[in-house]
């Protein structure tokens, strides 16, 4: 096991006791991403493809001037089609990921980008042939005898877990073995062979790199978009995970409700007992908070002692049942041993009708505020009739 941590500490540059099981379960698999490093990657791996298709599409085009200068006739014209071909192909993929964000565009989007690669190394292959091997020491064909070993280098360019890189460079080397032994010589299939070899040693390395990026961006996300007092989502990151989830929402129709929480009279713990004291209580009150909601739900410290919990799926009979449970399990206890209380706003999406999450969020906001000057302590859940939206307690 220690073994395994050093590896995984050489591998990700993060130090032992801070690479903890859950980091480590987020480089293995993608399973267990928060929805902001999914968001976040999927941005990246998109931005990355765009650019890289743009790159191979010019490339595709260009070199087919330096194709004059090694082949003409039947050859000649078959690949300046499957050129063209190829970078119409990458040039529409540009155009169709345009404006995705989701993780799904973005796997989309690599398949199409590696496989619009082999298919066109597939092609040419055959007719390059059998200079194919010999011609990486000419100027004009040296790219085609290159090309297997720059669509290897494009896996290093994406942030990716392991079990995503081992399913990328698993199809990948499947592709080149049907490509480079359907296109070799049967009674010789030494350079096949070694090509082969080659691209897995290659595989390898970019491998790490592509798992390294993921692990660089696990930090940086964790660390812009954690609150370090109480774990919880910080303010920037909740604004980002709100758009997301409101807009998916909205485009499905279905459920999402805010529960907005403001701890009672949090201002005399840190008069009283001092800052530190304060704190303490803050912490201890987030993690009972979280200990309350589902693995789906997203828990947001919204301002000092004000947290904003985003429950998608449910409805306000929903949220109002998970206050009600936290209520009674209760948010610990202040230093003279009182119980800590909170007044809570809840307002959820399809009663509210909001336009938009900031809209949503100021409606739970109001009914917290609802709950604090009838008493604290309490909780109040928007209803269509305002003269109807009832002080619940219990
Ligand atoms: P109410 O019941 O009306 O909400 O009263 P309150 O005292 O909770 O509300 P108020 O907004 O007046 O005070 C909030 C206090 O929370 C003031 C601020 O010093 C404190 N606070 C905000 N962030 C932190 C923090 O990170 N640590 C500590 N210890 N206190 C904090
Ligand atoms: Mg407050
Ligand atoms: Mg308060």
């Amino acid at each position: 096991m220690s073994v395994f941590r050093a590896l995984m500490t050489t591998m990700t540059g993060v130090n032992s006791e801070k690479l903890t099981n859950e980091r480590i379960s987020n480089l293995f698999t993608a399973e267990n991403h928060s929805p902001l490093l999914t968001r976040k990657r999927a941005i990246v791996i998109l931005s990355r493809i765009r650019l890289l298709s743009l790159i191979a599409a010019i490339f595709f085009v260009t070199g087919i001037l330096l194709d004059t200068m090694y082949f003409d006739g039947a050859t000649f014209k078959s690949l300046v089609i499957f050129r063209c071909i190829s970078a119409f192909m990458l040039l529409l993929l540009i155009f169709g990921i345009r404006k995705a964000d989701s993780i799904q565009s973005a796997y989309r989007a690599m398949f199409i980008f590696f496989s619009a690669n082999l298919v066109f190394q597939a092609l040419f292959q055959p007719l390059v042939l059998p200079e194919y091997f010999q011609s990486i020491g000419d100027f004009p064909t040296a790219g085609y005898a290159i090309f297997p070993f720059l669509i290897a280098a494009c896996i290093s360019i994406f942030p990716l877990s392991i079990k995503e890189t081992f399913l990328a460079v698993v199809l990948f080397l499947v592709a080149e073995l049907l490509i480079v032994t359907l296109a070799t010589d049967q009674l010789n299939p030494q350079p096949g062979l070694g090509i082969l070899i080659s691209l897995v040693s290659a595989c390898a390395l970019c491998s790490f790199s592509a798992i390294s990026q993921l692990s660089y961006m696990v930090s940086l996300v964790e660390q812009a978009s954690i609150d370090s007092l109480t774990n919880c989502f910080s303010r920037n990151s909740g604004e980002e995970i709100l758009e997301v989830q409101f807009r998916i929402a909205s485009r499905q129709n279905s459920d999402l409700t805010l529960a907005f929480l403001d701890i009672d009279d949090f201002k005399f713990i840190n008069d009283k007992y001092g800052h530190e004291a304060g704190d303490r209580a803050l912490s201890r009150a987030a993690d009972l908070i979280r200990r309350n909601l589902r693995d789906s739900d997203i828990l947001v410290r919204w301002g000092g002692e004000e947290f904003l919990m985003i429950l998608p799926h449910t409805d306000a009979e929903g949220a109002a049942r998970a206050v009600r449970r936290l209520r009674a399990n209760g948010l610990g206890n202040r230093p003279d041993n009182t119980p800590l209380t909170a007044s809570i706003g809840i307002a959820d999406l399809q009663t509210a009708k909001a336009e938009c999450w900031e809209d949503l969020v100021e409606l739970a906001d109001a009914h917290m505020y609802i709950a604090k000057t009838n008493g604290k302590n309490d909780f109040s859940v928007f209803t269509a009739e305002p003269e109807a939206s009832q002080i619940a307690s219990n």
